[in-house]
């Protein structure tokens, strides 16, 4: 039986265990995932722990992601643009790190129809999430990215380290003009936002993405509100998870991953 991991601190919200076994069931594969509480001066531990009982990868999360790619011995480009690794491989006794947070971000957005070449794009936050969501809105030939964050240098930093990558787009820090997406890439879901929160900025959005999962957010409402396509991060969590497992196992193939993603989706009622 094949064993993968999610290494985090806190993990217990995490639905990636539940993910996974609809992944396993759909894909008729057997893979035991389990999600470990692990503190950030326990990570190497960890790690040391799944490659001695052959585990094929792990995930890493809050706050392990930045850690996981000092860990790897080799990293993709992505995950090097990015500056974290999501999803490592563990090939005997090296470590493989990739990040699938742009290409889940992507795969869902997709998904909406939102054509993200030449459009205008508003990100809130200036975190992890943020940068790999401005990192594929780039890749994607978006023509201006906006990120607007509680500490402004963070959020002008994030901006010109992205157009060091990806310098065709414009990536300015703040509140930009009308945009066809927002996304929220705050844990905060805007409880007790709304109030500050620039409402009228979601108006004329096409569509309106919080990350945030599990549970319907002040954010999203307000997105209904102004009539966008509203989506959470459930879509995006799950796209990630089938790219996690073609890292580890390799292509899905069949039907493809839209439908593996609709499949999984379907399979139960998501809390
Ligand atoms: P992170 O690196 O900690 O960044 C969080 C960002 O949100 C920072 O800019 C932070 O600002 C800001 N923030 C936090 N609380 C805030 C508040 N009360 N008011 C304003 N800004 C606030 O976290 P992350 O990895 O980017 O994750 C962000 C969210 O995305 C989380 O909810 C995570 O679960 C979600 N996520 C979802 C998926 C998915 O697959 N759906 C994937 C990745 C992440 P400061 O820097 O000032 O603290």
């Amino acid at each position: 039986m094949d064993k993968a991991a999610l290494l985090g601190h806190p993990v217990k919200q995490s639905l990636s265990p539940q993910v996974y076994a609809a992944l396993s069931r759909l894909l008729d594969r057997e893979v035991k995932y389990k999600a470990l509480d692990v503190a950030p001066e326990k990570l190497e531990d960890a790690v040391k722990k799944l490659r001695e009982e052959e585990y094929a990868g792990f995930n890493a999360t809050i706050p392990h992601k930045a850690a996981a790619l000092k860990l790897a011995s080799t990293a993709t480009g992505e995950a090097r643009a990015i500056g974290a690794a999501n999803c490592v491989k563990i090939e005997g006794a090296s470590l493989k790190a990739h990040n699938t947070d742009a290409a889940g971000f992507y795969d869902a957005l997709s998904e909406t129809g939102f054509k993200a070449r030449d459009s205008r794009c508003q990100i809130f936050g200036a975190g992890g999430a943020a940068r790999a969501v401005g990192y594929a809105l780039g890749r994607a030939g978006a023509r201006h990215v906006f990120i607007w964050a509680r500490k402004e240098a963070k959020a002008e930093a994030l901006c010109k380290d992205l157009a060091g990558h990806w310098p065709e787009t414009v990536f300015a820090p703040g509140l930009g003009g009308p945009s066809g997406l927002f996304v929220n890439a705050t844990p905060m879901g805007l409880e007790g936002y709304p109030e500050k929160f620039p409402v009228k900025k979601l108006e004329g959005c096409s569509v309106v993405m919080d990350l945030t999962y599990g549970r319907p957010t002040k954010f999203l409402e307000l997105g209904n509100a102004a009539r966008a396509r509203s989506l959470g991060g459930l879509s995006m969590l799950v796209h990630q998870a089938i790219r996690n497992w073609e890292f580890w196992f390799g292509p899905v193939g069949g039907p493809g991953r839209a439908q593996l993603k609709s499949d999984v989706m379907r399979i139960k009622k998501w809390r």
